[in-house]
């Protein structure tokens, strides 16, 4: 800290202000200039708040950043926060947060569970308790909606996010859900940031609606001193004069951020806009601005939803949205992330759960199956039809990774016997292809005969 005296500040208030810090136990630097006097502290200088007041003194300025753990301490220094299998921040792919608003219903969770999972989201969001403006509106089922998080996450293997509300309720919490989601009303709410900085589960703390960036890093600080290191910032929007969207998202805080914290940054375009046509465009933006992941409203029936109707997804636009995401590489492509179920935990749940998460892996399965026959019918159609379009050398390749294995319950013979039955169907489609070209080319050469 620089204490800055005034030009006609006299020795004695020059000695007043070394003498305060002393007394306090910092040290005192004086440099004494041709016009003024300007004094150095050392030392922990949250205890002398009070200098600005003293007789003499012009200016007070603040060298360090008064959020010393969420500060970065290194250029380009980042933290990587664990949820369960999915990694998010330093070099993570962008991790899809999505899901209700408020958990309404255990067909309306499981449904949506299902679907986002399906289309690349690798964390389920849900809100058990909303704070809501008015008191009349839905306030969300509490407890029962945790139970149901936490079936969803048996279920689908997706870990889970949900928003506290009051300090008493983290113990709860931390027994159902993977994330504490601190809501934007609450970024200030001290006995909440202390509760949850003592949870052992990584906090998503949201951006205040009119709070400035440092406040904001200030609220991450009481998290972080509290003794929880897994900090996740949302940026959800702020109030603005601007009343076109629901609030104003503020995409510049992503790289604002990235200078001065190490902590993971996502975006919220469904609250930081309000409205659904524009959730898509600017989750493209926050993604190409640099977020580590998105949170994304979806609901299976939007126009009937209990609370955020209007700015959560149908499940086609999400899927839409995601295919987008994977266009653009942001995400990756459903084929790379085919060792994804492997890495989700069987969870001790029912037989009926566990056959509905069968089920769900043998429907993407099926997809994958049929992106990677496209895929080789697209090379037959490349190709000259009088030869075939697989590539032998590449097969082989193919089978001998199989039969090196990849971790799982499967014996590299039995992986190779699947790869050899997705090899031989899929040959058959160029087959299949290429026959029909010649027979239309024989054809062709029979009419013009
Ligand atoms: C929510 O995520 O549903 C929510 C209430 O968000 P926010 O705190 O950003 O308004
Ligand atoms: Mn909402």
């Amino acid at each position: 800290m620089i204490v800055v005296m005034r030009p006609s500040a006299t020795q004695d208030e020059v000695e007043g202000v070394k003498r305060s810090i002393e007394e306090h136990g910092l040290e005192a630097f004086l440099s004494v200039g041709e016009e003024r006097t300007v004094i150095g502290v050392v030392g922990d200088v949250e205890r002398i708040s009070h200098l600005g007041t003293l007789p003499g003194v012009d200016q007070v300025i603040r060298v360090s950043s008064p959020y010393k753990l969420a500060s970065m301490q290194e250029p380009g220094e980042r933290t990587r926060v664990r949820i369960g299998p999915v990694e998010i921040g330093l070099g993570s792919e962008l991790v899809i947060m999505a899901g209700p608003c408020a958990v309404e219903s255990r067909e309306q969770l499981l449904e949506t569970a299902r679907c986002v999972g399906r289309e690349g989201a690798r964390i389920l969001r849900g809100g058990a308790w909303k704070p809501r403006t008015s008191p009349y509106s839905f306030q969300g089922l509490g407890v029962p909606a945790l139970k149901l998080l936490a079936e969803a996450r048996d279920v689908t293997g997706l870990p889970v996010i949900s928003e506290v509300t009051d300090p008493g309720d983290v113990e709860i919490f931390d027994q159902h859900v993977d994330v504490l989601q601190v809501g934007a009303r609450n970024m200030q709410n001290f006995a909440l940031l202390k509760a949850v900085g003592q949870s052992r589960r990584p906090v998503l703390l949201k951006r205040g609606l009119s709070a400035t960036i440092e406040e904001w890093l200030l609220a991450a600080e009481y998290i972080l001193a509290a003794g929880n290191p897994n900090v996740i910032l949302c940026e959800r929007g702020i109030r603005t004069f601007e009343t076109a969207t629901r609030n104003t998202l503020d995409l510049s805080a992503v790289p604002v951020l990235r200078g001065r914290t190490h902590l993971p940054i996502i975006v919220d375009p469904s609250h930081g806009t309000g409205h659904r046509s524009l959730v898509g465009p600017m989750a493209l933006a926050g993604a190409a601005v640099g977020a580590d992941g998105l949170l994304i409203e979806v609901h299976p029936d939007p126009a009937n939803a209990r609370s955020d109707g209007d700015q959560s997804l149908a499940f086609e636009e999400f899927g839409a949205l995601m295919d987008e995401l994977r266009r653009l590489q942001f995400v990756r492509a459903a084929g790379e992330r085919a060792s994804a179920p492997l890495e989700r935990p069987v969870v001790a749940s029912g037989v009926d759960d566990l056959r509905e998460r069968i089920d769900d892996t043998d429907a993407r399965l099926a997809d994958l199956i049929q992106e990677r026959a496209a895929l080789a019918l697209e090379v037959q159609r490349r190709r000259d039809p009088h030869v075939h379009g697989h590539d032998v050398r590449r097969e082989r390749d193919l089978l001998e990774r199989a039969a090196n294995g990849t971790p799982g319950p499967m014996t590299p013979v039995e992986l190779t016997m699947v790869f050899d039955a997705v090899l031989r169907a899929s040959r058959s489609v160029q087959r299949r292809h290429a026959q029909s070209v010649v027979a239309a080319e024989d054809t062709a050469v029979g009419n013009d005969r």
